[in-house]
């Protein structure tokens, strides 16, 4: 069975700012794939599969690492960690000659047939490139951010886990009435439901309060104070009062990673996700991108089928 230990044949769970293989990484390859969550290491297994020679640079901050346990992964019928998932994609995917290294990548410029991408201390070619970079949650003002998340008290996704709260009291914290969305999406699972605003939020308008109101939601009229979670549950205190939920979603935000894009001029949408066609391709020629930080659904197996499909697309081409 896999652990949460790294694959032994894998430098990717070493710190990002760790040097980059023992072996040196070649100069030129067919394809980079940056990111190597689920959408970048299905990328790297299907284009190494196309006897394709792929370098993949990882700076190993994938947010499936971050999933105590996912119910709506196919396959796996008492569910998976996310660490156990991650590990046994690397290992399916290492199996194969993939050039790896843990690196963050900080600059991709356009170059005579393809690319280069740039890190600390080194740099590649390739002729196809494909950024499965992903997002980042912007996490709330609370000690032991991790431990919660781990002991699936602190949540991101109601997609993801909103079964798991179904008839659970339920908390959300917002920065904006983007918040009231998320209740409103919530309030299917569980009737026990109260909205906390970060502190320096706007008040909640009358409108908003109203739809809150008719869907049986409850919010604090005070802003968060700050939160803890002890043996279980996590408690909220907002002015001089205090709750008590079983969960707590975080709907603060995310920080979509599209910098290496827009060095390369590729087009975002309205919410800031890179432009992608049915083929994953971007608005830039050559360059590629799968998972979250493309448009769609951000969910593991949407990344997984959006790389399949952009390393099917890149093997046509090179
Ligand atoms: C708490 C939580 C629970 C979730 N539960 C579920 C669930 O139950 N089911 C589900 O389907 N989804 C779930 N998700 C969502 C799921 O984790 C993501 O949809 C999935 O991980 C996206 O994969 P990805 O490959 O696009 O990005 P990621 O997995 O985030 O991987 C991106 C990788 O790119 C690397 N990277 C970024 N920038 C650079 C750079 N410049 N250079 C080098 N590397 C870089 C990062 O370090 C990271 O390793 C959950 C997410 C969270 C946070």
């Amino acid at each position: 069975m896999p652990t949460d230990q790294p694959s032994s044949n894998s430098d990717l769970n070493t710190s990002a700012s760790s040097a980059a293989d023992a072996a040196p990484l070649p100069a030129q390859v067919d394809a980079i794939v940056i990111g190597g969550g689920p959408a970048g290491l299905t990328a790297a297994l299907y284009l190494a599969r196309f006897r394709r020679s792929v370098l993949l640079l990882d700076a190993a901050q994938s947010r499936l690492s971050k999933i105590p346990r996912s119910h709506n992964y196919p396959g796996f019928t008492e569910g998976v960690t996310g660490s156990d998932l991650l590990a046994m994609l690397r290992e399916q995917t290492l199996r194969y000659p993939v050039h790896t290294a843990a690196v963050h990548v900080d600059s991709v410029q356009r170059r005579e047939g393809g690319f280069e991408v740039g890190w600390a201390g080194g740099s590649a070619r390739a002729r196809q490139l494909l950024l499965a970079t992903g997002v980042t949650d912007i996490p709330p003002s609370m000690p032991y951010v991790l431990e919660a998340l781990r002991a699936g008290m602190l949540r991101y996704c109601p997609v993801c886990d909103g079964y798991q709260a179904i008839d659970q009291a339920v908390g959300i914290i917002a920065d904006s009435e983007a918040g009231v969305g998320e209740a409103l999406y919530l309030r299917h699972f569980t009737p026990h439901i109260t909205l906390f605003m970060e502190q320096g939020a706007a008040a909640l308008s009358e409108g908003a309060r109203r739809r809150l109101a008719e869907a049986g939601i409850a919010w604090a009229d005070e802003p968060i104070g700050s939160i803890r979670h002890w043996e279980g549950r996590i408690t909220v205190h907002h002015g001089k009062r205090e709750t008590v939920c079983d969960s707590l979603y975080c709907a603060l935000g995310l920080e979509i990673h599209t910098g290496l894009a827009q060095q390369l001029g590729a087009k975002t949408d309205d919410d800031g996700y890179l432009v992608v066609d049915s083929h994953h391709a971007t608005s830039v020629p050559g360059l590629w991108a799968a998972g979250d930080v493309s448009q769609g659904l951000n969910q593991i197996t949407v990344a997984m089928a959006g790389a399949a499909i952009a390393a099917a697309a890149m093997h046509r081409r090179l």
